[in-house]
């Protein structure tokens, strides 16, 4: 008996004709996340995954909870199809079981079998009545609770028998790479990486922009961004970073317009520029962690300000979600830590004193037009960096 890892995809069963598309991507999402772990064997069977051939389960089982499409996954045995071998592994692996629960109380349990290749002798009825009673036999801590029962032992039949009872739920989602690509805005901030989370959890590929205000913001702020765009990558794959230089528009506005709009014409700025570099990427919609009301420059007036700047869609999954969420979704992948460093941000070093809440889109115009924006963008994006993640 060999111990293999059972992978459930969900979403992509309802995708019909589109289905193959869908597995395959998948199943590439699948091979790079493993590929840190040497000989590791992917196999595709019906509607499933197999992972077999590993020393690391629990590496290979952290892995996989991070790639977007997979619903589930089991670490199973996997056997030959004769009732003494199934029954094997099933008291070994409910022995395992009740070495993990400690005490010596006892457990409920039911068994549940599958039988999809019907050349197999006994029904599922029976196989699992008779399971049943052998793990009775052998653990006598053991007792049988249909209804709710503490654990359940499954049993399929297919290719091969599989054994297993645990199920850990994975990151849910479509695999990256099914649903285009699209642009994130990415700051040194606790929103927008949870931003890029959200979208790529859809399927869609992301690449990613900075804005960067050096000598007013360091290295170690760019340092940061890089950080946090590796973790999106654990779910989302390869991200091309963008940084852009942004220190010359910062002070042509601050020296030129008022003091009140620079946070809102500033953000147009940003997005004219990362619609640019979208373009650029075949990214066909921006992406920020902007949330309604969080700050100044995101009353609604504002955001409709900022958004009339573009012509792409603009993605904003957090648009309704309090502080407090956010941050729990950032503290799950494992960008919290990394946002909350105290580099400052190219935004808090312009930021007016009293910045307009309800701007009017007149007004900001008419404010742009004391700058030359069209060279102050194209040499913005000519002198952009891009780094490979
Ligand atoms: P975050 O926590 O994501 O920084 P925030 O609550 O601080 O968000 P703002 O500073 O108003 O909000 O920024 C709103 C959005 O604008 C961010 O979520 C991000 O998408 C984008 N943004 C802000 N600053 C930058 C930057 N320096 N580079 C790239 N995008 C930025
Ligand atoms: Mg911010």
């Amino acid at each position: 008996m060999e111990k293999v890892i059972l992978i459930r995809y969900g979403e992509i069963h309802l995708k019909g004709q589109n289905r193959p598309f869908f597995e395959k991507a998948l199943h590439k999402n699948i091979i790079k996340a493993l590929s840190g772990f040497p000989d590791v064997k992917v196999i595709k069977a019906q509607g499933r995954y197999y992972i077999e051939n590993f020393s690391d389960e629990a590496g290979v089982l952290d892995a996989l909870t991070r790639v977007f499409g997979i619903v589930s996954v089991s670490p199973a045995y996997k056997t030959e199809k004769d009732f003494d071998t199934v029954a094997h592994a099933a008291v070994k692996l409910m022995e395992l079981y009740l070495d993990r629960q400690g005490g010596d109380g006892p457990v409920t349990f039911k068994v549940e079998s599958r039988r999809a290749d019907k050349s197999f002798p006994m029904d599922s009825m029976t196989l699992s009545s008779k399971l049943g009673g052998r793990l009775l036999k052998a653990h006598d801590r053991l007792t049988v609770d249909v209804h709710a029962p503490q654990v359940t032992l499954n049993v399929e039949i297919r290719e091969h028998a599989y054994v297993y009872n645990e199920s850990i739920p994975g990151a849910g989602g479509m695999p990256v790479g099914t649903n285009g690509k699209a642009a994130l805005l990415l700051s040194g901030g606790i929103d927008s990486p949870v931003a890029g989370y959200m979208i790529a959890k859809r399927g869609v590929e992301l690449t990613a922009v900075h804005f960067h205000s050096f000598p007013f913001t360091s290295d170690r702020a760019k340092e940061k961004v890089i950080d946090l765009c590796k973790r999106l990558t654990r779910y989302c794959g390869a991200v091309r970073l963008h940084v852009v230089p942004f220190t010359k528009i910062q002070q042509e506005l601050y020296e030129e317009c008022p003091d009140s709009q620079l946070t809102v014409l500033m953000r147009r700025f940003m997005m004219k520029i990362a619609e640019r570099i979208a373009e650029k990427e075949g990214a066909l919609a921006l992406i920020t962690g902007e949330s309604i009301g969080q700050v100044a420059s995101q009353t609604i007036e504002s955001l409709v300000v900022t958004n009339e700047a573009v012509s792409l869609p603009v993605f904003r999954p957090l648009i309704g979600f309090d502080k407090v969420d956010i941050m729990e979704i950032a503290q799950k992948i494992g960008t919290y830590e990394i946002s909350i460093l105290p580099y400052e941000d190219c935004c808090t070093i312009f930021t007016p004193k009293h910045p307009v809440t309800h701007p009017r889109l007149d007004r900001i115009k008419a404010s742009e037009l004391l700058v030359d924006g069209d060279t102050l963008i194209e040499e913005a994006v000519g002198n952009t960096e891009v780094i490979v993640l």
